[in-house]
């Protein structure tokens, strides 16, 4: 009951069926000389050079229903591929990431799960915009699970089924705040501070989630630098183990994204700077 009276969950359970079943498509959400919508991105390139973006009706949960208009997509601008109702973090999920920041073993301190208000949403290409009081503020590339249908206390064997697909996050977080609040809301739930893009990659039944090469590279002063360079086979939580834990404590809805937690190599971000993360087969998502 509580689920059908959420805005679009009921149609949702009644297009999907079980399992996504969409097959290799990246879903966007665009810009266009007319307004905004969903599309479809087709063609091009990896990293989307050339594609096509073409515009689906409504909203990206049920099969696609195209409206016939589409555009190159050098003529629109990529926004969040999604606005989430909510963005659950997984933190502490690589061991090295946990020794750098924390300065203590995996064992010692374990994942842990923490939220980012959606109004911390921003697009590809859209700055990160850092308050004066909100120092050493830090860059962390991740793989994002979004979800597609709603869900609860989902085992991890079936994560297949409510999984719409992928996206990179970067989970920005101001350091000194992380540790002077001692919980984590300011320091990675302000404005701009929950890069999300550049598409939904739905391919869920063909990406290998135990091995995709994580990248970071950071552009100061016009130099750039690799800065993360890792896999998610180094994940302590696998993906389905995350999908379990976390529908554990919320239901899920669908829109919502999962952060997977951070690889080695965070890194100061000072204004100016530019980040770019990469997954192969998801793209790159730079601010
Ligand atoms: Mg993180």
């Amino acid at each position: 009951e509580i689920l059908s009276g959420l805005v679009g969950s009921e149609m949702c359970i009644r297009d999907r069926g079980n399992g996504v079943g969409y097959g290799n498509m990246r879903i966007a959400r665009i810009a266009h000389p007319e307004g905004m919508a969903f599309a479809i991105v087709e063609g091009g390139q990896p990293d989307g050079t050339g594609a096509t973006c073409r515009e689906i009706a409504g909203h990206p949960f049920g099969q696609p229903e195209f409206t016939g208009k589409s555009w190159p997509i050098e003529d629109v601008r990529l926004l969040a591929p999604i606005l989430p109702s909510k963005i659950i973090a997984v933190g502490r999920n690589y061991a090295d990431h946990v020794k750098e920041v924390f300065d203590k073993s995996a064992e010692h301190l374990p994942p842990t799960i923490f939220l980012k208000p959606p109004t911390a949403v921003v697009g590809p290409e859209a700055p990160i915009r850092i308050p004066e009081w909100a120092t050493r503020v830090e860059f962390e590339g991740e793989m994002a699970i979004v979800i597609g249908r709603p869900c609860k206390d989902v085992n991890r064997n079936n994560w297949k089924d409510v999984v719409l697909g992928f996206t990179i996050v970067n989970d920005v977080s101001s350091r000194d705040l992380q540790f002077q609040d001692g919980q984590w809301a300011r320091a990675k739930g302000l404005d701009s501070f929950c890069p999300l893009g550049p598409w939904i990659e739905t391919a869920v039944d063909s990406i290998d989630i135990d091995n995709q090469p994580i990248k970071a590279h950071l552009t100061h002063e016009g130099k750039t630098e690799t800065k993360q360079d890792s896999n998610s086979n180094q994940m302590i939580k696998s993906i389905p183990e995350i999908v379990e834990w976390v529908s554990s404590a919320f239901t899920l809805l669908p829109g919502d994204v999962i952060c997977t937690g951070s690889p080695p190599g965070t890194a100061e971000m000072v204004p100016g700077d530019r980040i770019e993360g990469g997954v192969p087969g998801l793209g790159k998502l730079a601010n």
